[in-house]
């Protein structure tokens, strides 16, 4: 048995809805510009950049219904509705055919952005980390199996806050699709049981203040909804 220099602390876990199991979270994939019309407000053209990645920390995620709270060093806090895919299996180079085999299921999540900070990175050409993979910037809902839901490739996504009508569009308006999108990040680390991929959000971002409380819908899914405080 391994003895820890430090208390070794728990793996981040999210509930699978409809049962008492929880899926425990290796690593957050997010999908950059993955909507075109997301891609064309953040002043990109959707037909030319190829798909890229960025990460967060798995303890970043928020359990839905949870109080989220604003971070510090932003005042240009923006939401991001996302549907997010958690994979049961994983590999290298997985191929279109067999990337929706290692899927476990979907959520409905949040990839929340200090969008001020993350325009200085571009501008400066830093990383993105900070903007993107701080404490509590990934709220995500109970992941609904696929022996319950099907695979998912279209359906309405939606965020609102405080019941206002910001981002709507439909799963089918991804750029790259889930399949492409496993197929081509397999091809730069190897995924594995546990990851999660945030595959992108549709256009309509703006900013949210403490208080805010902000609905995720995806067809099919659980509603994700927190407040931020
Ligand atoms: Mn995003």
């Amino acid at each position: 048995m391994t003895n820890f220099a430090i208390p070794l602390w728990d793996t981040p876990t999210i509930p699978v809805l409809g049962t008492d199991d929880h899926f425990p979270v290796r690593r957050i994939y997010c999908v950059g510009r993955n909507y075109a019309a997301h891609a064309r407000e953040m002043g990109h053209d959707p037909d030319r950049d190829p798909p890229f990645f960025f990460t967060k920390p798995a303890d970043a995620i928020v359990q839905n219904g949870s109080d989220t709270p604003y971070p510090s060093q932003t005042s240009n806090l923006h939401p991001e509705i996302e549907m997010v895919v958690a994979l049961a299996k994983g590999g290298v180079n997985i191929s279109l055919e067999d990337a929706n085999e290692c899927v476990f299921g979907y959520g409905v999540g949040l990839d929340l952005t200090r969008r001020d900070m993350q325009g200085v990175a571009k501008d400066m050409g830093r990383p993105w980390d900070m903007s993107k993979g701080f404490d509590h910037s990934a709220p995500v809902t109970k992941i609904t199996p696929i022996s319950k839901c099907g695979i998912i490739e279209s359906g309405t996504i939606t965020l609102t806050v405080n019941g206002e009508l910001r981002q709507e569009s439909d799963l089918s308006a991804m750029i790259w699709d889930v399949p492409e999108t496993i197929n081509y990040l397999s091809g730069l680390i190897e995924l594995k049981p546990g990851d999660l991929i945030f595959t992108g959000t549709p256009d309509g971002v703006a900013a949210i203040e403490r208080g805010d409380v902000l609905v995720g819908h995806v067809d099919g899914l659980e509603e994700l909804t927190i407040t931020m405080v």
